[in-house]
Order: structure tokens, then sequence, then C-alpha cells
């Protein structure tokens, strides 16, 4: 595996596997890789002849009172969690790189931004935009693969690449998660074993809200009030939001008849947590 945090690097490398006629599938992380970031390592090797992913702690996407300076950085562990899972290279952009001058120019998504975590964290998604749109500008791959784990954030960058006209396929990945169903995350990393256990109850919550959909129930206001009931059950739970929304739209619909993302967020303690889970 090749290792690089130079974009003159990283532009040779993909210029020579483009003169070989080889296709990139591309991997954005902020690393504290787990099972779930390699899932994005495996789908993208199915498809392509080189994986590259970035491990960047991206600062222009955390809010004055988040987690930035204490979120984990293992580098040493992360590089050999890519070697093993078969990445071909591993780009660790410096903040220079990334922001050759000081940020004035950004990447602004101003609809599907509006709902679940947006008024909750804002900013957030402006910073996504912007560094997924920088990461495209110099990986130029033919796939980039995000995880279903961040449905907003896959939805958002979705509609970024189709309205920027940026010639790459996104490819969303299922949600990888622990035997008791909790989404595995960097941030879980926060938790105790305890907090671990008891965070499943999200994952409860949401298989409830898509059991009563299959089963025929499509109001989305008593599947809501459901999963609510369920997370309540769970007293150190600190419910942020619970929605159902149209999955393209993400306009919220009284009665579901299209494909529909049921998102949760919350906090355990100081941690804060968010799932989803389709209904189609
Ligand atoms: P992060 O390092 O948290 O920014 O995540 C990097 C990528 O991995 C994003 O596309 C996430 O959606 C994806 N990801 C994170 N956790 C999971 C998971 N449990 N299952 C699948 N993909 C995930």
């Amino acid at each position: 595996m090749k290792i690089t945090s130079s974009a003159a690097e990283l532009k040779q490398y993909v210029n020579s596997l483009r003169q070989q006629k080889k296709t990139i599938g591309f991997v954005p992380t902020m690393g504290a890789l787990h099972a779930g970031h390699l899932s994005l390592v495996q789908t993208s090797k199915k498809t392509n002849d080189a994986t590259i992913m970035s491990i960047f702690v991206n600062p222009t996407q955390f809010g004055p009172q988040e987690d930035l300076e204490k979120y984990p950085r293992p580098i040493e562990k992360d590089t050999h969690l890519a070697r093993e899972s078969g990445v071909d290279l591993l780009f660790l952009p410096t903040f220079e790189t990334l922001y050759p001058a000081y940020p004035t120019v950004f990447v602004d998504e101003t609809s599907l931004t509006n709902v679940l975590c947006g008024p909750f964290r804002p900013g957030h998604f402006r910073g996504v935009c912007t560094v997924v749109n920088k990461f495209l500008q110099l990986v130029q791959p033919d796939e980039l693969f995000l995880g279903q784990k961040d449905g907003q954030q896959l939805r958002v960058v979705e509609e970024m690449v189709k309205q920027l006209l940026i010639p790459v396929d996104v490819i969303s990945v299922p949600t990888f998660r622990e035997p008791n169903g909790l989404a595995m995350s960097s941030r879980n990393q926060y938790l105790s074993e305890e907090g671990r256990n008891k965070a499943s109850i999200i994952f409860q919550a949401l298989s409830l809200g898509k059991k009563m959909y299959e089963d025929g129930e499509n109001r989305s206001q008593l599947i809501i009030e459901s999963v609510i009931e369920k997370l309540n059950q769970e007293k150190e739970f600190r419910i942020q939001y619970v929605d159902l929304l149209d999955w393209d739209s993400f306009v919220k619909k009284d009665l579901i008849t299209t494909k529909s993302i049921l998102a949760v967020a919350g906090f355990f303690s100081q941690t804060r947590l968010i799932d989803n889970i389709i209904l189609e």
C-alpha cells in the first residue's frame, strides 16, 4: 500500500492508473477505522482496479461545541487496517493541502440540509460538501463509496454530484452493525461497554418502525410515536430527533408511499449517535 500526504504524489499515482486504463474507487473517511469503513473498501474492490482511501478529520464540518479536538486519531492502527483490507493508496492530506487559503469558497446544499441533522449542526453539511468536492477534484474516481449509516450525508452528496455535474458514481454501502445491532461508528469509542449495550435500543427502535411499515402501517406519525416510545424505554438516551421523510426530497409525508428514511439522533451522556433505516 502506498501512503502519501502530498497532492502531487496522489495526482501522479492517479495519472499512472489512468494511463493503464484502470478504474478507481474512492473511500473518504475521518479515520478511527472500524469494520464499517472496511466494508466500503471491500465493496470498492469488487468493481474497481484500485481503491484509494483518505483519512482527514475535516475541521470545517465540526461546530465550535463539537468533538474536533478529541476525535480519535489512531493513525498507526488505521494504516495497518487500511493495508490489511487491501487499500492501494492511503491519502493523509494536511489541512494546508486541502485548504490552500483561508476558506472563503464553500459548496452548500440548501434544501436537504434543512431537516434531520442540519438544524442541529449548522455548517456541518457545507463542510462535508466542500471537502468531498475537493477530494473528488484531486482523486477523480470512477466510484465514490459512502455509508448508508450517514444517510443524510449520502443523499446530500448524491445531490451535489448530480447538480454540479461531477463525473462520479455515488455508491451507497449498507450500514455495518455490531452483533447487538448498534451501527458501527468511530464515536462508539466514547461509550463504555455498558453504554454500547444500551445504545442497541436505537436499532431496536428503528427495526420496530420498519416492522410496523412492513406489517401495513403507513401513517408516518404513528410510526414515529412508536419509535419514540421504544427509545424512551432506555432512560439514559436523550432523543434529539426522530423523523420519517421521503428519501428523494427529505420532505415529511403524512402517508408513506415512496422510499423513505426513518432516522434517529440522540445522546448517551455527551456522545451523539445517529442511525437510520430505509423503508421501501
Ligand atoms: P466517517 O469516518 O465517520 O466520516 O465515515 C466515513 C465513511 O464511512 C462514510 O461514508 C460513512 O457513512 C461510512 N460509515 C461509517 N460508519 C459506517 C457503518 N457502520 N457502516 C457502513 N458505513 C459506515
